[in-house]
């Protein structure tokens, strides 16, 4: 039976501490996305498949494994998102984009990949992204950068190590593969079976498999960067000298190409140590989508970070979130006829701007005392029948265990006076 209440593998229940961390981090993104002149984007979950298949590849991983896809009652066939990017193309698309014009976007929410569930690897799990769409310049792949690692220091993890590398340009392509096929068709042997699969439907992602035994054929492979023409190359050095003006430390990262085929030029990923096998904090690059009704596809640069693995670089790191105290003030109603101007008391507090538990069953004083210590509340505010008479209130500091008895009509006053902050 217990295992009926259990969320699906690879899903969670959210709430209390772990919620408020939550909270605390979307609160930060906002902030810090807002000022590089990010607005917020929320789209649907739910979107037609070709959205998916058309923007990420359809040799992807992704799309070949991990897309939860359904037939709807209609016969149309849906899929819960697996990541962020080509929903907000699809809705800047939709709302239509001049040549030149720049829309800078963030967004937030879950994603579903069937993945095999793991520590920091989940089905449903959350990313916290930003799209910049629209211009094409490598000083706006080094800002989005600078953006994601000020997000980070603001988190408290100052120490994700960012790897780079570029894809180079559509036209460099022929060339890469044409390499690397040379390099990796002998050792066809040596590769694991989906990396024996990929040299024919996607060879660069070869290069970053994580496979233990695909790593000597992998380390010896030709380096994009020394394949690419000579535009490639310079948008590459441009991006690399804007981070080091700005002081931003980065390490070259030759095998990085990342899972989507939509990434061309700049592609980069943070890692944490403080995360295990799973240690990508965030990822992205820049890319070119291809919408239809659109001659041209649409370019943009951006990232994706996801909540739960900062939340778990947080942990490693001993950064404290704020407290989750749920409630300022615990109205204790002792017994029945107290209640109901509990409650009235309650609701005054609550338009006077405070978080307000009030007690609904009249039980022990010992048993309200132990709800409002585990609410954190700062004030316990204590009516029995003799303040009923009195037409007082007993105000308990919580942390001073201070109490003092209050005219009803001054209650406010008294727990919000700046002495008491
Ligand atoms: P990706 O879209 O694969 O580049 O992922 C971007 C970021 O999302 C990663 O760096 C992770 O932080 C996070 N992420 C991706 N897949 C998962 C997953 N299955 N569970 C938890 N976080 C994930």
């Amino acid at each position: 039976m217990a295992a009926q209440l259990e969320p699906l593998p690879g899903t969670s229940d959210l709430w209390e501490q772990e919620l408020v961390d939550w909270v605390s981090l979307e609160t930060c993104a906002r902030e810090t996305f807002s000022k590089y002149g990010y607005g917020e984007l929320r789209t649907p979950v739910l979107e037609r498949t070709k959205v998916f298949t058309r923007s990420l590849g359809d040799e992807t991983d992704v799309v070949q494994k991990e897309m939860y896809t359904f037939e709807d009652r209609g016969g149309r066939s849906l899929t819960l998102r697996p990541e962020g990017t080509a929903g907000v193309i699809r809705a800047i698309a939709n709302r239509g984009l001049a040549t030149g014009e720049e829309r800078r976007v963030f967004y937030m929410g879950p994603m579903f990949r069937g993945e095999k569930p793991a520590a920091g690897r989940k089905r449903q799990f959350h990313q916290i992204g930003v799209e910049s769409v629209g211009k094409v310049s490598p000083w706006l792949d080094v800002e989005c950068i600078a953006m994601l690692m000020r997000f980070l220091a603001e988190l408290g993890i100052p120490n994700g190590r960012l790897l780079l590398n570029t894809r180079g340009l559509p036209e460099d392509r022929e060339r890469v593969t044409a390499k690397l096929l040379e390099h990796f068709e002998p050792r066809l042997g040596e590769l694991c079976a989906d990396c024996q699969r990929r040299i024919q439907t996607n060879i660069w992602r070869i290069l970053d498999c994580k496979e233990p035994g695909c790593q000597p054929a992998t380390e010896t492979a030709p380096r994009i960067t020394d394949l690419l023409g000579p535009e490639s190359q310079a948008f590459f050095e441009t991006v690399c000298r804007g981070l080091e003006d700005l002081g931003i430390e980065f390490e070259l990262s030759p095998r990085l190409v990342r899972g989507l085929d939509y990434y061309l030029h700049t592609v980069f990923e943070v890692v944490h140590e403080g995360l295990g096998a799973q240690d990508a904090l965030a990822g992205g690059g820049r890319y070119a989508i291809a919408v239809p009704g659109s001659k041209n596809p649409i370019e943009g640069v951006g990232f994706a970070a996801g909540i739960e693995r900062l939340l778990l670089a947080r942990e490693s790191l001993g950064v404290k979130a704020q407290s989750a105290a749920e409630a300022d003030v615990y109205v204790i109603s002792l017994g029945e006829a107290v209640l109901s101007s509990g409650l009235a008391l309650a609701e005054t507090l609550r338009e006077a701007g405070l978080r307000v538990f009030a007690e609904t069953t009249g039980r022990s004083l010992k048993a309200q005392m132990r709800a409002a210590n585990r609410l954190g509340t700062r004030w316990a505010l204590i009516r029995g029948d003799t303040e009923m008479a009195a037409g007082t209130v007993l105000c308990k500091n919580m942390t001073t265990s201070e109490q003092t008895g209050v005219p009803v009509g001054d209650v406010v006053p008294w727990i919000t006076r700046p002495t008491c902050e």
